[in-house]
């Protein structure tokens, strides 16, 4: 098994749910005692929310590629980098390594593509919902991206920062996102990416009548396949 170079910390939460999925994956897999390998860099969220805040995206590619380089260092076959917003940064990372780096946006898609869905709804930080760099990333790949008007948009993003973050969970912010994909839906989405490695604590398939593309469970899928774990039923 390979071993896999895990840029976390943005945030902890999610890089807890990246780590224990990724156990429990490898675990049902191999059976017996088997865990990941991984090499975890869990950054302070605080720097990286300021960097956002001022729109310091040199800044933050320089720290990103520094510390994806440390992974590369300490012995990692990949990297993978547990947030959809910090892919804003993403093609810097990459050039800075030497290894391979999983767009989460790419397993995002392939997921997407192998349910028969083309046109999907996009639900992220403000970042991710309104910049180019993850909708042209899908767009590349003839996915069609609805996102959320402003009201909504600004109300999913507060529900991130606010809340999932810090590991806050509420039915109220569970019944608000249920009427964004109710209302992404009625504009003809035929699936939800959960393009927030946060919002698969508070969402699942249960709170969408279509399907619902879970971006931290399909990356750890992927860096494992990508480790050389078959995941497989029954293999
Ligand atoms: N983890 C979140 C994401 O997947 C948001 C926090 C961040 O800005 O990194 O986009």
């Amino acid at each position: 098994m390979k071993t896999i170079g895990v840029l976390g910390g943005m945030s902890w939460e999610s890089s807890l749910e990246w780590y224990r999925l990724a156990n429990e994956r490898v675990h049902d897999a191999l059976g017996g005692h088997h865990s990941a390998r991984i090499i975890l860099d869990s950054l302070d969220f605080a720097e990286i929310e300021e960097l956002q805040g001022r729109g310091d995206w040199d800044a933050a590619e320089a720290l990103l590629a520094e510390h994806a380089q440390g992974l590369e260092r300490a012995g990692a076959d990949m990297i993978v980098l547990c947030t959809n917003t910090m892919h804003l940064v993403a093609d810097v990372i990459e050039a800075a390594i030497g290894i391979p780096f999983l767009h989460i946006a790419d397993t995002t898609a392939a997921a997407v593509l192998g349910a028969g869905v083309r046109r999907v709804g996009l639900l992220g930080t403000a970042f991710t919902m309104e910049k180019p760099f993850y909708r042209e990333r899908l767009e590349q790949q003839e996915i069609e991206v609805l996102v959320p008007d402003a009201e909504d948009r600004a109300a999913v993003h507060a529900v991130i920062y606010d809340e999932l973050v810090h590991g806050v969970i509420r039915a109220e912010s569970r019944a608000l996102y249920r009427e964004v994909i109710e209302r992404l839906v009625a504009q003809g989405a035929e699936g939800i990416i959960l393009g927030c490695t946060e919002i698969e604590l508070l969402v699942s398939s249960d709170d969408a009548p279509v399907p619902v593309f879970p971006t931290t469970a399909l990356h750890v899928d992927a860096a494992l396949a990508a480790a050389g774990v078959d995941l497989r039923p029954g293999a």
